[in-house]
């Protein structure tokens, strides 16, 4: 059997079924043909198998463009409906009917079944062997039938697989599959074939759930005398407990990702790492994912998700982000959670405050949380552990304070100066400084540092919060 030859440029695809949410499996799928194809100056493809009709959704469908768009896997021109396919797959199908490499099965469900019974009864295998295989068309009733390719019977099918090495089928296991139903609809299986081919995909980088499919996809490759694909069955994501990755495990979807406020670029680079290793590399960009991935690369060994490692990638990835990309994913973030945007004037707020707190955030909602004072208007409310630093000694620490704010440089050193001439005045430590300090500016007693505070919130504002709760302290005596 031919194989595409080496030096034709890389093609590969993504064909997600559209029928529920966008599995983190088939991102991580997505991912790797991604990968694949950009690192070599490639094209990646998107099709939609949609064939099956009672499953499919333009839902699914709607949430499989919009998984790839925030994972930002772009794919070459358009996304390929399966369905809309359907009359080149009958054409393929007759070919076949016609070079003998498929045959008409007017078998009945009742002929199939019994046919099976006896199998059984015998201890023969039950695979079922059509009598129209070797049939005269001259002898064909006049009734309805399925089309059937024939499987070789004798041999085995080796499958050449980048990651699962030489898989070899005995041939005496594979049955004629049905490629037309009787009302002339094709199966999914042949449906894959020829859009695979027809879309020119040069390596086919799947789940390994699909394996067994190739040794029955090849007959058709071999039927119709087309190169075949480089395969490449990659193992399937798992739990924490070894098994397969389901709803059991948290969440599954990508969507569901997005609305727990992960960055895309840590997202694709723990998803990246999820089966594949390049040395002992856990944090890249996409350039170098992409110039780094490799077949070779993937595991045999089934990975397992670890949210833990995911945050500490998305961690990494937030630190080094440009504002601009932060604040567009936030957006979308808040979207997706269904939280409330940010008004004009936050997200300005939240620009301002990010160089001080995206070191210190593994996710979006991590990063909201610590800019809650930068995103808090006047006067701000003040929680309970807050309310406690009313007194009067934080009025007379933060009178001590103000003038040495009023005067001095809005500089990091200038306001570190400033609280260290208070410390020496009252004779207190830094803390008894900046408890009442915070209460202030963020209305709360866990906050990001008073100096960044003060730096993201300005002379003015900063000034204003602090008489604001000077007065409440002053209201409390
Ligand atoms: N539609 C199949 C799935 O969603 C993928 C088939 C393939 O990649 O060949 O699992």
């Amino acid at each position: 059997m031919t194989v595409a030859p080496s030096d034709t440029p890389v093609v590969t695809r993504i064909a997600p079924s559209p029928t529920g949410d966008m599995h983190i499996g088939t991102a991580r799928t997505a991912l790797f043909n991604w990968l694949y194809a950009r690192g070599r100056g490639g094209k990646f493809l998107l099709r939609i198998e949609d064939t099956d009709r009672a499953r499919s959704t333009p839902e699914a469908t709607q949430g499989i463009l919009e998984g790839m768009a925030w994972l930002g896997l772009d794919y070459d021109g358009e996304a390929v409906s399966q369905f809309e396919r359907a009359a080149r797959h009958v054409e393929v199908a007759e070919e076949m009917l016609a070079s003998g490499a498929a045959y008409k099965c007017f078998a009945t469900q009742e002929e199939i079944e019994s046919f099976r019974e006896a199998a059984r009864a015998e201890g023969k295998s039950t695979l079922y062997r059509s009598p129209w295989r070797h049939a005269d068309p001259a002898t064909h009733p006049d009734a309805p039938y399925v089309v059937r390719v024939k499987a070789p019977r004798e041999g085995v099918t080796v499958i050449r697989d980048e990651v699962q090495g030489d898989v070899t089928i005995r041939n005496d296991q594979l049955d004629d599959m049905i490629v037309l139903r009787s009302d002339g609809t094709p199966t999914y299986m042949l449906a894959v074939v020829v859009d695979d081919h027809d879309m020119g995909v040069t390596h086919v980088i799947r789940g390994d759930d699909h394996l067994n499919n190739a040794a029955r996809q090849m007959t058709i490759y071999e039927a119709m005398g087309w190169p075949l694909p480089v395969y490449a069955h990659i193992p399937l994501i798992f739990g924490p407990d070894g098994k397969k990755m389901s709803k059991r495990h948290g969440a599954t979807g990508v969507k569901e990702y997005q609305a727990m406020g992960y960055p895309s670029a840590g997202m694709r680079n723990y998803l990246a790492r999820l089966g594949w290793s390049h040395g002992d590399d856990e944090f890249f960009t996409d350039a170098q994912a992409q110039e780094w991935f490799d077949l070779s690369g993937v595991n045999k060994s089934p990975a397992r998700f670890d949210t833990k490692k995911l945050e500490n990638i998305c961690g990494q990835h937030i630190a080094v982000m440009d504002d601009a990309a932060i604040l567009g994913e936030i957006e979308g973030y808040l979207a997706a959670a269904g939280e409330p945007d940010l008004t004009s004037s936050q997200m300005t707020r939240l620009g301002a405050a990010l160089y001080a707190l995206k070191g210190a955030a593994k996710t979006y909602p991590q990063l909201i949380e610590k800019a809650r004072f930068a995103l808090a208007d006047r006067p701000v409310d003040l929680d309970e552990k807050a309310h406690k630093q009313v007194s009067s000694v934080s009025n007379g620490i933060l009178e001590e304070l103000t003038p040495h704010l009023q005067n001095g440089s809005w500089e990091r050193e200038a306001l570190e100066a400033a609280v260290g001439k208070v410390m020496e005045a009252h004779d207190v430590g830094f803390g008894k400084v900046a408890a009442p300090l915070r209460a202030a500016l963020a209305g709360r007693a866990v906050t990001p540092s008073v100096l960044d505070m003060m730096l993201v919130l300005g002379r003015d504002e900063s000034l204003a919060r602090i008489a604001d709760f000077q007065g409440v302290c002053a209201a409390a005596e």
